[in-house]
């Protein structure tokens, strides 16, 4: 049978490896798993949200409100902006596919860092875009710029801070370059990490309403799936200007968002003391992979998300340590595919991340 040719090109997504396909394939019980591969928050979500969710759990017949009220008024009342600055998307991954087919299209550029979130090329294709690359590992703006000066992209991605690496951008950068974009170039600004980023360092931290303030051409995306804790909810958020909202609701599918995670999310936003203690641990915990690393004679990127990237040296080979780890139970995610000898690791709890250390020292 045939298909559509943009599809031939596309490599199938590969997320981290679920738990249950380790307990099928090696035989490992559940409870000797552990998954730092997909920068979920070790500590879940706060137990307020786990109530919240049990108490409608009886509601599930009738469709979702499409309205979002709920969660669009937290959304509001978080990031002091207005119902129509939002959209709510199915993980904001969704919303980047919205964003794609609202800006793109066959003979579009799409212009992103060399190493980033894989989806963004994933979606690019689905529509015939192009993708461009800048060449350094960490955001470079000055390159972004040359190539937005000689490619002309539609859309610009600017991953801050940037999945896999860790790095984030110095946001009074970023508000300079954003500067010198014409108005018909989209820039979304993704930060899915934004609240480690921000917590860690403040010249890191970017404000979505600034953002929307300033410029008619930025979008900015969030998400529940980290900090907050709600992966398995599925639920992000694209935050810009009326006039870009307006067309990506166009390309929304009704009733996106189930009915649990909308409660879900509304409650996350209400116990922030919940998420800001999730991210503290995972900073200190982090120093302890600083510290491995030193130890182990190996580099670490230094970064502002929940999770870090071991850079291996030339006699070490990132697939088989991944591979090695996954046979005693030890999810990661092995960054070859992305052309880096490395691993990138979620910061677990403490005894997630002993286990790591003890498996990766035997294994090294
Ligand atoms: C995890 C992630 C997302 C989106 O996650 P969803 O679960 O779809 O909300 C987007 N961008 C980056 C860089 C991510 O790491």
């Amino acid at each position: 049978m045939q298909f559509n040719k943009k599809l031939e090109n596309i490599k199938t997504y590969e997320a981290g490896k679920p738990i249950e396909l380790v307990v099928r394939e090696f035989g490992i019980e559940p409870k000797d798993i552990v998954k730092l591969a997909s920068n979920e928050n070790p500590y879940g979500c706060s137990p307020k949200v786990q109530k919240a969710v049990t108490d409608i759990v009886s509601n599930m017949a009738l469709y979702p409100d499409d309205s979002m009220v709920k969660l669009k008024s937290a959304l509001q009342k978080r990031f002091d902006v207005e119902d129509k600055n939002l959209i709510i998307g199915s993980g904001s991954d969704q919303v980047i596919e919205f964003i794609m087919h609202a800006k793109a299209s066959s003979g579009s550029k799409i212009l992103i860092n060399s190493v980033t979130f894989a989806m963004y090329e994933i979606y690019a294709k689905h529509v015939g875009a192009e993708v461009i690359r800048t060449a350094s590992q960490e955001h470079n703006l000055e390159e972004f710029y040359e190539l937005y000066k000689s490619e002309k992209p539609d859309v610009i991605f600017l991953c801050t801070p940037n999945n896999p690496t860790g790095d984030a951008i110095d946001a009074t950068e970023m508000m300079a370059f954003l500067e010198k974009i014409d108005e018909n170039t989209l820039v979304v600004v993704d930060g899915a990490y934004m609240e480690y980023a921000a917590f860690k360092d403040e010249s890191k931290k970017v404000t979505p309403k600034e953002l929307v303030e300033k410029f008619t051409n930025v979008i900015y995306l969030g998400t529940f799936s980290k900090a907050y804790g709600l992966g398995g909810m599925r639920t992000g958020y694209g935050i810009s200007t009326a006039p870009i909202i307006e067309e990506l609701y166009k390309l929304r599918p009704p009733f996106n968002i189930t009915t649990l995670s909308l409660e879900a999310a509304s409650v996350a936003l209400e116990d922030e003391r919940f998420v800001k203690n999730s991210i503290a641990s995972c900073f200190s915990e982090m120093k302890r992979y600083e510290a491995f690393a030193t130890k182990q004679k190996i580099d670490i990127i230094e970064s502002y998300t929940n999770f870090v990237t071991l850079c291996l040296n030339e006699n070490q080979n990132s697939t088989q340590l991944a591979d090695a780890l996954l046979r005693k139970g030890m999810i990661v995610r092995n960054l070859s595919g992305y052309g880096m000898n490395a691993i990138r690791v979620t910061v677990g709890t403490p005894e997630q991340n002993s286990r790591f250390f003890e498996l990766t020292e035997q294994l090294l």
